[in-house]
């Protein structure tokens, strides 16, 4: 099992090292970021006193159950699941540096209200749904600039990029649209130079479409099928609105 482990993750940091000299890019540039929903602490732990160092949940739940267990290990939490506003102080006592998915403007307001009464601050990514899928989470494209305009104003946020998850089809050419959707909203961010606004990361591309995601700018790529293995539980369970409704 532990084997397994550290030769799946051997095998994905190959796949982004060669991702990244076919499209002359230096290695360092894109971070891998486990995703751990459904994963015991125990396998976590294997990946993290291996050398890995960043982790994600999607529930809330899923941070609290592991969050003892693996606390005495050295590594950093963000946050890429659907964030509802009664979580906040979770995400907070749980120790998560970056919030993924912002997507909503009640969100980003209650998120600035309570670390302003904490004295904190936290990295976020804003969410975009590049695929266009009704059931996916994250703003629509073309309101985007607006939204980051508006989160702009809280100075306990530090947006630092964007996050999206790619259209599941096996079509690489569709796939790579919604990758280049977010660099060119990345770029198009930049050009508007929003004080409080950073747009260094492109969390984008996951087990199945990393490669063309790194060709298209990602510097973090959320892995977790291809090191953990599948998961018992179908990925809307946590990516669709009504099923994540139903269960919290
Ligand atoms: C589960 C998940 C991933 C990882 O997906 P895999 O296909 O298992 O690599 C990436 N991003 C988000 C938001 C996820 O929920």
């Amino acid at each position: 099992m532990k084997e397994d482990l550290l030769h799946n993750l051997e095998v994905i940091q190959n796949r982004i090292r060669q991702a990244c000299v076919k499209c002359g890019r230096n290695p360092q540039e894109v971070q891998l970021l486990l995703a751990t929903k459904t994963v015991s602490p125990d396998r976590i732990r294997i990946a993290l006193e291996n050398g890995q160092t960043l982790i994600a949940e999607n529930k809330v739940q899923e941070l609290k159950e592991k969050y003892e267990a693996l606390k005495d290990t050295d590594h950093e939490n963000h946050f890429i699941g659907h964030l509802q506003t009664n979580k906040i102080k979770d995400i907070l006592t749980y120790k998560v540096t970056c919030i993924q998915s912002l997507d909503r403007l009640d969100l980003a307001e209650k998120l600035h209200q309570k670390l302003l009464a904490e004295n904190k601050t936290i990295k976020v990514l804003i969410q975009v749904n590049t695929s266009n899928e009704e059931s996916k989470f994250g703003i629509k494209p073309n309101q985007a600039v607006d939204f980051i305009r508006q989160v702009s104003k809280f100075s306990t946020l530090q947006v630092q990029g964007l996050m999206t998850i790619g259209l599941f089809s096996a079509e690489k050419e569709q796939v790579r649209q919604c990758f280049i959707i977010l660099k060119n909203l990345q770029q198009e961010i930049i050009r508007e130079n929003i004080p409080n606004i950073e747009m260094k990361e492109l969390s984008m591309g996951m087990s199945g479409d990393l490669e063309t995601a790194i060709e298209e700018g990602s510097t973090i790529v959320r892995v977790g099928t291809a090191v953990f293995g599948a998961r018992n539980y179908p990925d809307n369970y946590y990516w669709n609105e009504k099923e994540t409704d139903n269960q919290e």
